[in-house]
């Protein structure tokens, strides 16, 4: 019997999403009521059975005191993926001075490194929904953190180049000398395209 999502299993389901890690009934019994998350521990243990059946958490017993539960990641890589991202552009964002400090040269090279890296991340994710339609909101959630990502860096090359007229001309000078680059690349030596190998 297919079993309906219900209030409790999401909130616990959210819970040890956050927590990452496996964490023991008592523990999880607690912070949940310090979250509030009013729950008693034998309402706890019947939601828990709801979870274990979908195949959405894992439950491991390591000795009769100690249970412990954690979100079935290899069910739910793709919000593994999404949530590994979070946290690297959680770090990232904390680099503002260290970006802003480093040469105009550098801040360009930068975002434009990460525009292509986050673009091609997008078009994984936008080929993984083709495969599993199931992940397309989780997919489309790690779109929405490459773009934030992304004008986060340039809105602070922005900042630089709002410091001085030498710094837009300079930004505009390196920007144009990239786009002509790449009109090259792309589209005056496309003779000899290479054929899909069959
Ligand atoms: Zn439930």
């Amino acid at each position: 019997m297919e079993i309906e999502t219900d209030e409790y299993c999401n909130e616990i389901f959210t819970f040890l999403v956050a927590n990452r890690n496996k964490i023991r009934f008592n523990r999880l019994h607690k912070t949940l009521n310090a979250l509030d998350v009013k729950i008693t521990k034998p309402t706890l243990i019947a939601h828990l059975h709801h979870l274990l059946a979908k195949g959405s958490i894992l439950q491991k017993k390591e000795g009769r005191q100690n249970i412990t539960y954690q979100v079935n990641w290899k069910k739910f890589e793709y919000l593994n993926e999404a949530i590994e991202f979070k946290t690297l552009i959680a770090n990232k964002l904390k680099d503002e001075k260290t970006f802003k400090s480093s040469s105009l040269e550098y801040q360009i090279a930068f975002v434009h490194g990460i525009l292509s890296m986050l673009q091609l991340y997008y078009l994984q994710l936008s080929i993984l929904s083709i495969e599993c339609p199931r992940a397309k909101p989780i997919n489309n959630l790690g779109a929405l953190l490459i773009h934030r990502l992304y004008d986060s860096y340039r809105l602070w090359l922005l900042d630089t180049c709002k410091q001085s007229k030498e710094n837009i001309q300079k930004a505009l000078d390196l920007l144009n000398k990239k786009t002509e680059e790449y009109q090259n690349l792309l589209f005056k030596h496309s003779a000899n395209l290479p054929q899909a190998q069959s």
